[in-house]
């Protein structure tokens, strides 16, 4: 059945990572009879631009009706000084929401080949390949009341809510176990139960769903050693399943041991399996139209779509094996490269489709 992918270049160097994705997908078309079919629409500053909202209505429909949604990436100094509502940002958070994306998944891979890109020794992150799995629409960044009151001493005093109903943290472990299932079947649920009672529930409801897992190997750790083991030693993870708060920070102390903004891919997703794919990286200003952004964390973007949202793993692992080839070839983008000399965007682009359509033959 043909899969519909809406594309969603947005700004800055949105639109090239994205052709580069799309270069990608057109190979795939021809040489593995992937059957889909691409339509674009604005989002962001450009969605502003084309019709005054970050987030245009036809653009919702689109994602709406569309079997997974490519984003590319948004914002751009000229649209900081609009009303917060019209910001890129908008855009992107209420597209998060219409489609119901609770589930986020960032994973954090450290191709051998850039090893030496990490901060940390090499030998502790060649290789790595872990999966954080965030709950992205709950939690204490949603929990009511919120806000600033005054204290009858005229002090005062900030307060937010942390707060998760059962059905939540069981459809956000659902949703990892599935993942785990797909990979080494190692799941480390991190939350702080030796002091919040948010995260005795949610331990308990996840040793429930375990249950429903046996395949699944499942532990639990605190999020202070979990930060710890990440930066000591990251490579015993497969999969980490948190909460909204400690995802936030977990995953980008995880993204940071790769040591490459520009190769790192994400998803959120809802509760069929739909998802929205972008890179984790924003919209660069500094280098867009300049050639110099790296594709990679895009194309690795369709790879996780096609492994988790359009029921095509074979698929995906082309692709992997597509990039890991084109970087065992020594090619660089500038921001990978060291002191190497760099290839362009598109010759990066191009290189992953020869990658591919070696494979194919
Ligand atoms: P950024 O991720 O855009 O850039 C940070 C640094 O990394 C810059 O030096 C940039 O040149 C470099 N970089 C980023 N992606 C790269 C790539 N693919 N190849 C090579 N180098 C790359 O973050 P920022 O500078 O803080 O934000 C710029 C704009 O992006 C802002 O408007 C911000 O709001 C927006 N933003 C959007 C998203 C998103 O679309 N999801 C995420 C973060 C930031």
């Amino acid at each position: 059945m043909t899969k519909n992918i809406a594309l969603l270049a947005g700004d800055g160097i949105g639109p090239e990572i994205v052709a580069e994705a799309v270069k990608v997908i057109h190979c795939l078309q021809q040489e593995f009879g992937f059957d889909t079919e691409l339509e674009a629409a604005a989002i962001g500053g450009a969605g502003y631009d084309q019709s005054g909202k970050p987030l245009p209505d036809e653009t919702l429909a689109l994602c709406e009706r569309a079997d997974a949604v490519l984003f590319g990436a948004i914002g751009g100094p000229q649209y900081d000084e609009l009303e917060r509502g019209l910001r890129p940002e908008k855009g992107l958070l209420n597209l998060r929401s219409s489609l119901s994306l609770f589930s986020n998944l960032r994973p954090a891979i450290l191709y051998p080949q850039l090893a030496d890109a990490s901060s940390l020794k090499p030998d502790l992150v060649a290789g790595l390949d872990i999966m954080i799995v965030r709950e992205l629409t709950g939690g204490i960044y949603f929990g009511q009341p919120r806000g600033i009151r005054k204290l009858a001493n005229g002090e005062r005093q900030g307060f937010n809510t942390l707060v998760y109903a059962e059905h939540e943290i069981e459809r956000i472990a659902r949703s990892a176990f599935d993942i785990a299932m797909l990979r080494d079947r190692k799941l480390c649920s991190v939350d702080k139960a030796n002091v919040l009672e948010v995260s005795e529930l949610w331990r308990e409801v996840l040793n429930r769903v375990a249950g429903e897992y046996p395949d699944v190997e499942i532990s639990h750790m605190y999020v202070d050693n979990a930060s710890m083991q990440l930066v000591r030693a990251p490579k015993q993870f497969d999969v980490i399943v948190t909460t909204n708060l400690f995802g936030d920070i977990l995953s980008d102390t995880a993204a940071m041991l790769t040591g490459s903004i520009g190769m790192l891919p994400s998803a959120s997703l809802d509760e069929n399996g739909k998802g929205l794919y972008e890179p984790v990286h924003g919209s660069a200003p500094d280098i867009a139209g300049k050639g110099l952004a790296n594709p990679l964390a895009t194309i690795l973007s369709v790879a996780m779509m096609l492994r988790y949202s359009l029921q095509q793993p074979n698929l995906a692992e082309q692709i992997e094996s597509a990039v890991g080839n084109v970087l065992d070839q020594g090619l660089r983008t500038a921001d990978i490269a060291g002191t190497a000399q760099s290839a362009s965007t598109s010759e990066m682009g191009d290189a992953v489709v020869t990658a591919l359509r070696a494979l194919a033959r």
